[in-house]
């Protein structure tokens, strides 16, 4: 199973980002003196190698959000396989035949993780917990199964893939952790400011990618759209512009 079991060190470790930085933002922080929104990241398997850079250029790049890895264990079995999500799926109100037209793949059910994530979040205090799988994801709402989706929150929490991640950004000739960042970034914009996905395809970070392949074309430009820019407060917007800029500066190693 791709989910994480229980360490002997039964506790959970916050990585605090470095507190080393730049006299500049230090300076910039002081005047400001606006507390930013706290967004933790749980890995679920999903081992992102430069996870730590990641989140040293996404922290350096802004001052309203602060991106931090949580290392908690996880309760096993959150992965479904084929069989069992369509089972899952047949019990939330889907048909057989939808479940033949549209195949689930191996997903992750969001509710049961958001569940757990919901506890974690509240225990250290953060503003968001998002989690990393290397399924898809897998919801319901309104009484109905969802799957094969880049990914699913509800308020403070949510649940983001990296499946066929890896070959998306190489296909849009951008480092897979850029990818990574892309996501993370419209999770925690769409949740926090209630920005909706669009069923157009733009190259815009909120693009809905009813085909999937159409994420490509938002890795490739790694930037939002100016109608949904408008949906943004300006601080926000500002430092949105600021996480994409710094994604799309990442270079293979
Ligand atoms: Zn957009």
């Amino acid at each position: 199973m791709a989910t994480r079991m229980p360490s002997k060190n039964d506790h959970t470790l916050v990585k605090r980002p470095s507190t080393v930085r730049q006299p500049e933002a230090k300076r910039a922080r002081r005047v400001k003196a606006v507390a930013a929104t706290s967004v933790g990241l749980l890995d679920l398997g999903a081992w992102v190698a430069r996870m730590p850079l990641l989140l040293e250029r996404m922290n350096a790049a802004q001052d309203s959000f602060r991106f931090l890895e949580v290392m908690t264990p996880v309760p096993a079995g959150l992965i479904k396989t084929r069989e069992s999500l369509a089972a899952w799926s047949r019990a939330n109100g889907t048909s057989q035949g939808e479940v033949e037209a549209h195949p689930p793949g191996r997903n992750m059910v969001a509710d049961e993780f958001l569940y757990f994530a919901e506890g974690v979040r509240k225990e250290h205090s953060l503003d968001y917990l998002f989690g990393l799988t290397t399924a898809m994801v897998a919801f319901t709402e309104d009484g109905r199964a969802h799957w094969n989706y880049f990914a699913f929150g509800r308020d403070h929490v949510s649940l983001v893939s990296t499946f066929d991640l890896r070959r998306y950004a190489a296909e849009a000739r951008r480092p897979y952790e850029a990818a990574v960042g892309m996501l993370l970034v419209a999770q925690m914009l769409g949740l926090k400011h209630g920005v909706p996905s669009h069923e157009e395809t733009r190259g815009c970070i909120f693009d809905f990618d009813a085909n999937r392949d159409d994420v490509v074309v938002a890795i490739r430009q790694l930037a939002i759209d100016p109608q949904c820019l408008r949906l943004l407060p300006p601080e926000e917007a500002a430092a949105a512009d600021a996480l994409l800029a710094a994604l799309r500066r990442m270079k293979e190693h």
